[in-house]
């Protein structure tokens, strides 16, 4: 990515002109206008800074996390895809109408769409619209998706790392509950997951921020999390879980 001014977004937001009234929630009704054969039965909200890509401040650019294009595109054959940011619109929409110019993530939300909480902006999924049973998000900051923990996968932080495989160790996982029809993400999330303890707890973010990108992870949760590999959801700000042997 070269240019380093954010530009105007050409797809769909969840405050497109062409929301249909009946919709209950942030978004349309799943599958609103699409043919039967790009319907999908689940939903998969992806948080955007240290989970699909992380901004370089200095240079005025970002960067994808290894296998994130890929991720969105397998995961769109069997999700419904949403950018769920507390990032500013602006500077979201610059990002990813470069990151996802196959257009793969179907709708994005903004900070406007979170809610503030003791500090940290908290993507409350009952308010998209969706059925909870079949909605799971994945963010690197816990915090953000405590008042649905269950439906949570909290995801490492990336910033640099060439050699990450976050992304490509969930793929597999995410596919299965897809096909195989589960009544509940809730159950497959807790199946796959074990529960660890950590003192984990997000930076938060002043009402207000110039800041035009989420919060990111402090050094120090990065440094209390397990070996380089491992990733979780989270039940409460201060529990963890990691992925259970086999
Ligand atoms: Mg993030």
């Amino acid at each position: 990515m070269t240019s380093s001014k954010p530009h105007q977004s050409k797809t769909q937001t969840s405050h497109s002109n062409n929301t249909p009234s009946r919709s209950t929630g942030l978004l349309p009704p799943l599958n609103y206008g699409l043919p039967p054969e790009q319907h999908r039965r689940y939903t998969l909200v992806l948080d955007l800074d240290e989970t699909l890509v992380h901004f370089d401040q200095k240079r005025r650019t970002y960067k994808p996390r290894p296998y994130a294009s890929r991720f969105c595109a397998e995961m769109s054959k069997y999700f419904e895809l949403v950018v769920f940011t507390a990032g500013l619109k602006d500077y979201a929409d610059w990002i990813l109408d470069d990151f996802d110019r196959a257009r793969h993530i179907r709708y994005r939300l903004y900070r406007n769409s979170c809610k503030f909480k003791r500090g940290v902006y908290v993507k409350d999924l009952s308010c998209l619209g969706r059925d909870l049973s079949k909605t799971l998000i994945i963010d690197n900051i816990e915090d953000n998706f405590e008042m649905q923990p269950d439906n949570g996968i909290n995801c490492e932080s990336w910033f640099d790392n060439p050699n990450d495989t976050e992304l490509a160790r969930y793929e597999p996982i995410l596919r299965n509950m897809a096909l195989s029809n589960v009544d509940s993400v809730c159950d497959t999330i807790r199946a796959h997951f074990k529960f660890t303890k950590s003192n984990n707890c997000a930076s938060p973010i002043k009402r207000g921020s110039s800041a035009p990108h989420a919060h990111t992870a402090s050094p120090m949760k990065r440094a209390l999390k397990p070996a380089a590999g491992a990733f979780g959801y989270s039940m409460a700000p201060s529990t963890r879980y990691s992925l259970a042997p086999p």
